[in-house]
């Protein structure tokens, strides 16, 4: 009998069934695409891409199970938790396992029971694994964090290189590496040493847009962070950046004492304790970690909302890794960073105490030299960025066979930046530099930045009259700038390295060779004007939370609900739904399954799981402000002529609440429409029209509608049409 062939869903179903979304993201259909028909893949992503999903699909809809390798055994754990959610087989082999558990998922795997295995990549020298892995049928092998197969990267693991021997034993299984890592060298190691030459090679798009990049002067930085936090960000998840672990346990304790919940994390502290911070991390919701660079390498929690440097980090790629923590889930996120001279001068003085051989300090020199034009640049941050990226990709598709998409290019500014948004004024600074290059010459070289301020601005102290300063030309000439104002300046000098950090005699100022040109007035130099608004603004900053008061309240109604969930199963909130998701239940309230699981995020088992609870607090929603008793009191006052605002002002509601009552009744048709508003027919008839046009899955969404419609009309009265509507097509 000839067996029988059950017909696989197409990734597409899967998608949609399985993870509950409507459309693929950027390039992941043609990637899915590629490796089912069994072709192997590279693929550059940025984190929050997506790429999870590019091996997960093809593992579903291919015969057999797909092999993940990971160094990373947090992420692992935490795919698996969510792929459980969604009712995907999958398990992890890790160091964490019993020896028990070791052999159960092995006997799964022989079983056939598993879509998805995650292995960590030093298994694979054990002969065992090769063996288990010949036993069974495997529908592809995906390679993430392909970059550690690199030794010119940071992230090199020697067990990468053992993964060569996955295509010699196993030809015929389509492979996919994964890396976040732009680097050119690195993406050729990475062909090279997978024997990837026949891959297809994806480069998206390294642009994160829901991302607000901000760059502040420093002025008591903790105070300016906890502004920041306070005024942006109460309650949400974040992560700080400090350079020492000093400074890192001492920021987590002032954000305690100031009533924000910071915990530490540095290379320091316990293994134990480190755990334990990453691990409330990911499960809470709310905490911030102050950590070193130390922290964040295989941490995926999507709604990390900010991410903050009291410290300049070392590079962009630094940068840009760190801040690209913030905001995976898509919502809007900030990054924020305070800057300022103390900082520039202790990379820079770093940088020339370290005892690195030429070459690579020639590449660290370059790579600060960016950062700081990054700091300093007066045009768009977001430009800066990826025209930093593109030149790191440029150049490189020939080598590749199949050419590579271009990296971003923005033609214009971003608008979500803050030069985008509060452009900086630049000023003439050719006659305050010059007055700062010679006092730095004429006191010797010899002297800091404090020292050389207080001569610039003719401050007689005992010092400067011992050394004879005070009788010295450039004495006093700078009184036309106050102390902040010459930091500035001082701070660009350096930035543009037009001064140098003596680090030999602790921080004092020489001049380099490329000063010369301004000291003799060939070159105007046009300096950055130093914003001294203290209050950061946050205008045009798109809060993921609700703006009306109601809505607000469901919104942590359905977060409450969430953690109660989550703590019972002991994943992260985000495991069960992420706020995206959450978001939309807000927007479009649904009130059947049906309608739910139009919501994105809301797969099939999920559904099941789940559906009953989220309704229910809808419902609980629903029902407060639009309880039938409530309702008739609200409408017994409007037959006695009352006007919305007094029967708000006499029941003690809000004008919103009336019109929910109002709404309500409309669609039940106690009340016609002209009985209760005043609008035109030719006014109702326009706003039908837009409520009409609504796509299906978003019928119940008023937030389209009153924005198509200039925000002419409130929410209440457009509640009270649509409910109209409804009765009138029943
Ligand atoms: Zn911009």
């Amino acid at each position: 009998m000839a067996p029988v062939t059950l017909a696989r869903p197409c990734a597409l179903q899967v998608l949609r069934t399985v993870f509950g979304y409507d459309s693929f993201r950027g390039q992941q259909q043609a990637i899915i695409q590629c490796l089912i028909t069994g072709d192997d893949v590279l693929v550059l992503m940025p984190t929050g891409g997506g790429k999870s999903l590019c091996y997960q699909i093809p593992a579903l809809v291919r015969d057999g199970v797909g092999i993940v390798i990971s160094p990373l055994i947090a992420l692992m754990q935490d795919q698996v938790s969510a792929l459980h959610q969604v009712g995907v087989k999958a398990a992890y082999l890790n160091s964490t396992l019993s020896l028990e558990q070791v052999r159960q998922t092995e006997q799964a795997l022989l079983d056939g029971d598993l879509d998805l295995l995650y292995i960590a990549p030093e298994r694979l020298s054990n002969g065992r694994t090769q063996a288990l892995f010949a036993r069974c049928k495997i529908a592809l092998f995906a390679i993430d964090e392909a970059h550690c197969v690199s030794q010119w990267g940071h992230d090199f693991r020697a067990d990468y290189l053992l993964l060569s021997v996955l295509h010699e034993q196993f030809p015929t299984v389509p492979r996919i590496a994964l890396t976040a890592t732009a680097d050119e060298r690195t993406r050729q190691e990475i062909i090279t040493r997978l024997a990837l030459e026949n891959a297809q090679v994806f480069v998206s798009g390294f642009d994160r847009p829901n991302i607000r990049y901000r760059i502040v002067q420093k002025d008591n930085a903790r105070q300016q962070l906890l502004r920041f936090i306070q005024t942006e960000h109460p309650g949400d998840t974040g992560i700080i950046y400090c350079l020492s672990r000093k400074k890192v346990e001492e920021t987590a304790e002032w954000l305690n004492q100031k009533g924000l919940r910071a915990l530490p994390y540095h290379a320091g502290m316990s293994n134990e304790q480190r755990q334990k911070h990453q691990h409330r991390f990911l499960i809470e919701d709310g905490l911030i970690i102050v950590a070193t660079i130390a922290f964040g390498m295989g941490i995926d929690k999507p709604n990390v909302r900010f991410v903050g440097h009291l410290d300049l980090p070392k590079s962009i790629e630094a940068y840009y890794q760190e801040t690209g923590r913030a905001g995976r889930d898509g919502l809007p996120a900030n990054a924020w960073m305070a800057y300022g001279l103390q900082d520039v001068l202790t990379l820079r003085q770093m940088l020339a105490s370290s005892t690195a051989d030429e070459t690579h300090k020639r590449v660290e020199y370059h790579k600060l030299e960016a950062m700081l034009a990054l700091c300093e640049t007066v045009s768009c941050r977001r430009q800066a960025l990826l025209a930093y990226f593109g030149d790191v990709q440029g150049g490189t598709s020939a080598a590749i066979g199949r050419t590579p998409k271009a990296a971003d290019h923005l033609p214009q500014g971003c608008g979500n930046c803050d030069t985008c948004l509060e452009p900086v004024a630049t000023w003439d600074g050719t006659v305050p530099a010059q007055q700062a290059l010679s006092c730095i010459y004429r006191t010797g070289q010899r002297f800091g930045v404090n020292y050389l301020i207080d001569v610039l601005l003719g401050k007689s102290d005992e010092r400067i009259r011992q050394f004879g300063h005070d009788k010295q030309s450039t004495f006093g000439i700078g009184k036309a700038l106050d102390e902040k104002q010459w930091r500035s300046v001082f701070r660009q000098l350096v930035a543009r390295a037009l001064v140098e950090v003596d680090f030999e005699s602790h921080g004092s100022l020489k001049l380099t060779e490329a000063c010369r040109s301004v000291l003799r007035g060939e070159q105007t130099l046009m300096l950055r004007k130093d914003t001294q608004t203290t209050k950061s603004k946050t205008k045009g900053y798109e809060k993921r939370q609700p703006e009306h008061g109601a809505d607000n309240a469901l919104w942590n109604a359905l977060r409450a609900k969430r953690k109660q969930l989550a703590e019972e199963q002991d994943v992260p909130p985000y495991v069960i739904f992420h706020d995206a998701t959450l978001m939309a239940m807000v927007e479009n309230r649904p009130r059947t399954h049906r309608q739910l699981a139009l919501i994105s995020g809301v797969g099939e088992r999920k559904l099941a799981l789940y559906g009953d609870a989220f309704l229910e607090v809808l419902a609980e929603f629903d029902d407060e402000a639009n309880s039938t008793d409530t309702v008739s009191e609200t409408l017994d006052l409007f037959r006695l002529g009352y006007s919305i605002e007094q029967v708000a002002r006499q029941r003690g509601l809000k004008d919103d609440t009336v019109y929910n009552h109002l709404a309500k009744a409309l669609e039940v048709g106690a009340v016609r429409f002209d009985e209760v508003l005043e609008l035109s027919p030719e006014e109702i008839a326009g706003i039908e029209a837009v409520l009409l046009a609504l796509p299906d899955e978003r019928r119940n969404a008023l937030k389209p509608v009153y924005e198509q419609l200039g925000g002419a009309y409130s929410y209440g009265i457009l509640r009270c049409v649509r409910a109209a509507l409804q009765h009138r097509l029943k």
